[in-house]
């Protein structure tokens, strides 16, 4: 049995792989492929259908919003939340909280002007930054709310008097939010939600149509309403599974359910991580993100058969980011608390033998 703590794409859960790989043979008794069937087809309109409300009841999301389900991944976003969102000339406020945070507002140059209002560069992004202001008259404040390279996350989110626009790509469903909170909420599916290929947008309506700016059809995010995800043919293999992860969340308790367990499963690595005199965690600890622990060795040394050591107890993806180095644990929603004591024990078992 492998143990999978890779960042992305990462784990899913089992019965959702079974369920997907089955519906590629014949879905839902069809006779035909998910991959052959129209998605124009009531049965994949049910499908979308499913996936779009499973969204709105998991997460509460309000009226007047929209939930899209796009291609592109979160950095096709970095770009379409300031095509729509940002007027020539006018301003948009980001935090620099890494390198996503930071390709984002690369993006949002092509349309206009951008102030980063706090930046933890200096440290390589081991901490969030969490003293500024946000400007009034930016046209939106754009956030991260987990990085997962640096394994920091927002415990807690800034009151602001201009549209939040966030890339939730790495702790969507991980945890509870207020969705009225934000103006814009973008995450790519194959962190936490479902495979690559897709991403999940939810859009509070009333934000858009302001710029003045003539945008491309499959840019525009009205089009993208207005055709219900389906401008185009829309990734139907993604949405299906995530349509299939959302619902197996929903079994588990929902995202209620899976704070308490997230929270959980971090505090047992982290406590094993400061108490293992082997190893030092990377964020400091007010930041530290409950999906992506990263770690390294007090002597680097001990990295390479730590890593040897890990992949003899089939502990896969936990190499570090080459941006940060050492070691992160991606614990997202369907890693099993069991699959984080084989790697603390691994951890142990490393320390007993290196004294
Ligand atoms: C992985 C990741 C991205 C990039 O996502 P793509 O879907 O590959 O474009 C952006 N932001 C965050 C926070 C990520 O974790």
């Amino acid at each position: 049995m492998k143990h999978n703590f890779g960042a992305g794409p990462g784990i899913l859960p089992h019965e959702v792989l079974k369920q997907a790989a089955a519906a590629v043979v014949d879905f839902n008794g069809t006779g035909l492929s998910l991959l052959e069937i129209s998605h124009r087809s009531s049965e994949f309109e049910a499908v979308l259908d499913e996936a779009v409300k499973l969204v709105k009841e998991l997460l509460n999301v309000p009226e007047g919003y929209s939930v899209l389900f796009l291609q592109g991944g979160a950095s096709m976003q970095f770009a379409m939340a300031p095509y729509n969102l940002l007027p020539d000339g006018g301003k948009a406020a980001y935090l620099e909280s890494g390198v996503w945070a930071n390709k984002a507002l690369k993006e949002a140059k092509y349309f206009g002007e951008v102030q980063i209002v706090a930046t933890s560069k200096e440290s390589n992004f081991t901490y969030i930054a969490k003293d500024f202001e946000i400007p009034a008259d930016a046209a939106y404040f754009h956030i991260t709310s987990n990085n997962t390279i640096y394994g920091t996350q927002l415990h807690q989110f800034f009151p602001s008097p201009v549209p939040v626009v966030c890339d939730m790509s790495s702790d969507i469903f991980s945890r509870k939010i207020n969705v009225a909170d934000f103006g814009l909420i973008y995450a790519g599916a194959q962190k936490n939600m479902g495979p690559a290929g897709v991403t999940l947008v939810i859009i509070k309506d009333d934000i858009l149509g302001k710029t003045g700016r003539k945008i491309p059809s499959m840019f525009n995010y009205q089009t993208q309403i207005e055709g219900g995800s389906m401008y185009n043919t829309p990734p139907v293999f993604a949405i299906y599974v995530s349509m299939l992860t959302l619902n197996w969340l929903k079994a588990k308790g929902g995202v209620e359910a899976m704070e308490q367990e997230n929270i959980a499963k971090a505090k047992v690595l982290y406590e094993e991580i400061d108490r293992n005199p082997i190893f030092k965690a990377v964020a400091v600890p007010e930041d530290r993100s409950n999906m992506n622990v990263c770690f390294v060795a007090e002597n680097p040394e001990h990295e390479k058969p730590f890593l040897k050591l890990c992949d003899e107890k089939g502990i896969v993806g936990i190499k570090g980011h080459r941006s940060v180095g050492g070691f992160r644990a991606s614990i997202y929603n369907a890693m099993p608390i069991t699959s984080i004591y084989v790697l603390i024990d691994t951890m142990r078992e490393f320390a007993e033998k290196n004294k």
